[in-house]
């Protein structure tokens, strides 16, 4: 018997900056033994639908989720709606605002490239958002394409971050605000990869408190890294937090070796898992 889970909770698809279309993506998944699978876009929800019709056909049960940017402590945090209401009307709105906000931003980013010399950013991401939903993945993509940067670590360490060519501060919605929009449209709120944030385990701890405080649910202990020492970490939190235990592999396309669709290991069995506290949304 396979000891993967047949449960991921946060994945991409090409409606944000993941590769494949909500249509391929439950396939795969379906293909490479999932079960549950959760559709978890950057500030979208605009591929629920095609994923819901692929999740029938494929007899694999979606979870409507999203993966909102959040601004915190002056950086950017992720925060995981799980189980939402897709016809939720602030949702909807809300993600609206956001696609807004990305397009504004690109332009930021593509005028201050165009300051040192880079042109046709905007351009060019505009193009291979295929959705709007403009991200920096897509800018990395142009960078690469360009030969300005080799990789995607390359890109992120001379571009795009605090300091460098293409840097534009963020304006995200508060934690407040995330996750009582979270909450409004039935959903239970998730920490994603709480320890990928380039913070002190102080600022971690605070940032979990104030999550609870404003009415979050659930933090993810099984993420697409799953260093047995960053797993430890995340339970000992999620156990002394009373908080629910999430897992999700962040999968964003199939050239990323971390996050294969369908080899999370299982979540640790002495915690919460997040979908004991679903609401029926249907
Ligand atoms: P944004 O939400 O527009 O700020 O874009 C963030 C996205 O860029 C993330 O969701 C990742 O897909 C990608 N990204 C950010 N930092 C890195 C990194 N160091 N390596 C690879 N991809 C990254
Ligand atoms: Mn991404
Ligand atoms: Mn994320
Ligand atoms: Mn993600």
């Amino acid at each position: 018997m396979s000891s993967y889970s047949k449960i991921d909770l946060h994945t991409h698809s090409n409606k944000s900056d993941g590769e494949l279309s909500p249509t391929e993506l439950i396939t795969k998944a379906a293909n490479n033994g999932i079960r549950i699978l959760a559709l978890t876009d950057h500030d979208t929800i605009s591929g629920l639908q095609d994923a819901k019709k692929a999740a029938i056909k494929n007899n694999i049960n979606l979870v409507n989720g999203v993966e909102l940017s959040t601004q915190w402590d002056n950086r950017t945090i992720h925060i995981i709606g799980l189980n939402i209401d897709s016809k939720n009307k602030l949702m909807v709105e809300k993600c609206k605002k956001l696609k807004e906000m990305r397009k504004e931003r690109a332009e930021k980013i593509s005028l201050k490239l165009s300051k040192v010399g880079i042109e046709g950013a905007y351009e060019y991401t505009k193009k291979i958002a295929i959705n709007g939903n403009i991200t920096r993945y897509h800018f990395a993509q142009f960078l690469i394409e360009n030969k300005h940067a080799k990789n995607l670590t390359d890109v992120f360490k001379h571009f795009l971050v605090k300091n460098k060519p293409g840097y534009v501060s963020a304006n995200w919605p508060n934690l407040d605000e995330t996750i009582n929009l979270i909450n409004a449209a039935g959903g239970v709120a998730v920490i994603a990869h709480p320890l990928r944030y380039k913070i002190t385990a102080t600022k971690l701890r605070k940032l979990i408190k104030e999550f609870k405080n404003c009415g979050g649910k659930a933090i993810e202990v099984i993420t697409s890294h799953n260093i047995l020492k960053e797993v430890a970490i995340a339970t000992d939190y999620a156990k002394k937090y009373n908080l629910a235990a999430s897992i999700g592999s962040d999968f964003h396309n199939q050239k990323t070796s971390w996050s294969k669709l369908g080899e999370l290991p299982l979540l640790p069995d002495n915690l919460l898992p997040v979908w004991n506290l679903w609401q029926d949304n249907n």
